[in-house]
């Protein structure tokens, strides 16, 4: 790695901190380094929206950056690669380069390792009757993907492994043939790509060559978001089609059936239920055992059996409560020098429940109580600062605290557009790294949210 190489990975390092993370994915993905001479750092993109966004944007931050890392004035430069004042790069970029978006045909040429995460195989994944048709079907489409169902559409409540079992599909895909192409993402940063895609003039053009770039199988991960965004939803229908016809496996997860997603169209619906639709229940006892059985082994303790059925008989619903029961059991266990007993699992369950079953309610209460405003005041259109901050500060311990996503807290926050809780959170983001108030009130605030929340529970 050059010098530099170096100092950009530093300074990504530095601006991924402040920026939200969908944001940040989207944008610097693509960006590579290309020199520094003469206090010029250049970068680049082959993607114009890219390039705009950075320099719009993050150019200040970046700037800076680079001035503190080279102890000298920095001035960035983006190249977008299509340019054609552009000389070509130093051949160390090509080969990079040639992977981008669209190639004529299909490249036996390996690919890179599609971005997953690497706990959500299928070896981990506990088979019980609950998953037991969803598992097979994933399976299946793993060692055909585009030739037997397709699409595989999986639906189930939160915390149930949909997106394991996709993540599981894209990394079994690719371990069998390193030269297919598997693009995961969510849905959210589907819209929100698109939505940016919009935002700048000729830019659908881009937008439309990233998602049809031969692909052998897309992965995305809660499409039931796909519902309040109409313009989206055309292109989607479109984009499935396109990726249909060139039978690229299609894999969707959602939180409820097609018949049930409202406000998608009836022809998008028809296209979910075309090839297989599976559902995952909660698991029964019995798979609730082998996965907290499981866990423990991979994090490298015995729970023993009767603190097993226990928690196996109090946690119904959610496979990610068990694990964040059973990670903080091994925390307090280690520290704590304790053996694994059911008074501690009754503390450790006890815990977390309280720190995460909050909704949204709670904090809309709480920050209004805090501020006092109304919580019809938070919800409304109203400008004024005295009510503009709190609303954006609300909307960010949304996003931070709950699992709900930027399109559920608009629709909470009085049907607003998710592009505004996105610049809630940038904003709140950015202000509270230089802002030590602003960074105590959001301290004070996530404590009285928590203490409101735990004594609900002992009510
Ligand atoms: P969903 O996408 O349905 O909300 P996730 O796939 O994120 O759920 O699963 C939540 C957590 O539970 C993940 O860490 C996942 O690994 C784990 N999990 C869910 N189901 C299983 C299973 N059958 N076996 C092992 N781990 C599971
Ligand atoms: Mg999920």
């Amino acid at each position: 790695m050059n010098d530099y190489q170096r100092m950009w990975e530093k300074v990504l390092d530095l601006v991924r901190q402040t920026t939200d993370p969908m944001v940040f994915s989207a944008f610097f993905s693509s960006v590579q380094p290309v020199s520094f001479t003469d206090g010029l750092f250049s970068i680049r993109t082959n993607n114009p929206l890219t390039a705009e966004y950075v320099k719009k944007n993050l150019g200040a931050v970046i700037e800076s950056n680079l001035s503190k890392e080279a102890q000298r004035k920095v001035t960035l430069q983006v190249i977008v690669k299509d340019d054609p004042e552009i000389e070509d790069e130093p051949p160390a970029f090509e080969e990079e380069a040639d992977a981008l978006p669209v190639p004529e045909t299909k490249t036996l040429r390996a690919q890179e390792p599609p971005k997953l995460n690497a706990n959500y195989v299928f070896s981990n994944f506990i088979i019980g009757p609950s998953n037991q048709f969803a598992h097979a079907a994933a399976y299946d489409v793993a060692h055909n993907p585009g030739t037997s169902y397709n699409p595989l559409f999986i639906y189930g409540g939160s915390g149930l492994g949909k997106t394991h079992l996709l993540h599981a599909i894209g990394h079994a895909i690719y371990e069998r043939d390193n030269s297919k192409r598997i693009l995961y993402i969510t849905c959210e940063n589907f819209c929100s790509d698109f939505q940016a895609s919009l935002s700048l003039r000729n830019n659908i053009h881009y937008f439309r060559e990233k998602y049809r770039s031969n692909y052998d199988a897309i992965l995305i991960d809660d499409i039931q978001h796909l519902s309040l965004v109409n313009k989206t939803q055309e292109e989607f229908f479109n984009l499935f089609e396109y990726l249909y016809s060139n039978k690229c496996q299609i894999v969707m997860t959602c939180d409820k059936s097609p018949k049930d997603l409202k406000n998608i169209s009836e022809r998008l619906i028809t296209r979910f239920e075309w090839g297989v639709v599976a559902d995952i229940q909660p698991p029964d006892f019995e798979t609730r055992l082998a996965i907290i059985k499981n866990k423990c082994l991979s994090l490298g303790f015995d729970i023993g059996d009767d603190v097993g059925r226990f928690l196996a008989e109090k946690i119904q619903n959610h496979v990610r409560e068990i694990e964040g029961v059973l990670t903080r059991l091994s925390i307090y266990a280690s520290l704590q020098n304790q053996p694994i007993s059911i008074k501690l699992a009754k503390e450790c369950l006890k815990e977390y429940t309280s720190d995460q079953n909050i909704s949204m309610d709670v904090i809309k209460r709480a920050v209004a109580a805090y501020f006092d405003i109304s919580i019809a005041d938070l919800t409304s259109k109203k400008r004024p600062k005295n009510i503009a901050k709190p609303r954006q500060l609300a909307m960010f311990l949304c996003r931070s605290m709950t699992n709900s996503s930027l399109n559920e807290i608009a629709a909470s926050f009085g049907g607003k557009d998710h592009t505004t809780v996105l610049y809630a959170c940038r904003k709140i983001e950015e202000c509270k790294n230089t802002d030590d108030d602003l960074s105590s009130q959001i301290d004070t605030l996530k404590k009285y949210i928590i203490k409101n929340r735990r004594e609900e529970i002992d009510h």
